[in-house]
């Protein structure tokens, strides 16, 4: 689409993609393979193609609905859709930048809060133990987001077939896994001293 150059140097929702990720999504041609493909299509209250149909259209009010969306969260990152594009537009990372643009602005759609806990509480374990412990996930999940009875009835049965472990197994070389995780979160830190912007996402 032409006049890109226009938006991708200015200050829209576009710009900022570009200058982040490297995606143009003027690249779009709307032809909607993407939407066709993608796994979670039918759940999303904005298909993949329509997220960068709003980008493209660079309004700051349909903007910040595409920020507010349930899509971005849903979004698994399977790539399906990047395969799939005749562009080779990569909406999954576009995707990823639009979940921390919205926790920057502090418009999250409030059903990421869960997503985001999930995530925490996957990283964590990563982090303390090397690899994932479900049992320390699942409470950890369950800790910050108060579903203490949510699939309860579940853990007894997975438990007897020996699917989940009450002690963690650690692996060896947990230090550099999460010296690892130290620079990545000092990178994360120094980004946002530079941009001057202060991830909400820090606050949960
Ligand atoms: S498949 Fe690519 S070109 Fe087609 S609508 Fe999706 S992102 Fe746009
Ligand atoms: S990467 Fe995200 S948007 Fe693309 S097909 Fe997978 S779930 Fe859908």
């Amino acid at each position: 689409m032409s006049g890109s150059s226009h938006h991708e140097h200015d200050h829209s929702l576009a710009g900022q993609v570009k200058a982040a990720t490297g995606e143009s999504v003027f690249n779009c041609y709307q032809c909607g393979k993407c939407s066709a493909g993608c796994p979670l299509g039918p759940e999303m209250d904005l298909a993949p193609n329509q997220v960068l149909r709003v980008l493209q259209l660079g309004l700051p009010a349909l903007e910040e609905e595409a920020l507010k969306a349930e899509s971005i969260w849903l979004c698994l990152a399977c790539e399906t859709c990047a395969t799939r594009c005749p562009q080779e537009v990569s909406i999954p990372k576009i995707m990823d930048y639009l979940r921390e643009e919205a926790l920057r602005r502090g418009v999250a759609n409030p059903k990421a809060k869960d997503i985001l806990a999930f995530h925490r509480s996957f990283l964590d374990s990563i982090k303390k133990n090397g690899r994932l412990h479900e049992v320390g996930l699942i409470s950890a999940y369950k800790m910050r987001t108060m579903h203490v009875f949510q699939d309860v009835n579940v853990a007894p049965k997975l438990l007897m077939r020996g699917k989940l472990k009450i002690l963690p197994h650690k692996i060896k070389g947990r230090d550099a896994i999460a010296a690892m995780f130290d620079r990545c979160a000092a990178a994360s830190a120094h980004a946002g001293q530079t941009t001057g912007h202060h991830d909400e996402a820090d606050k949960r």
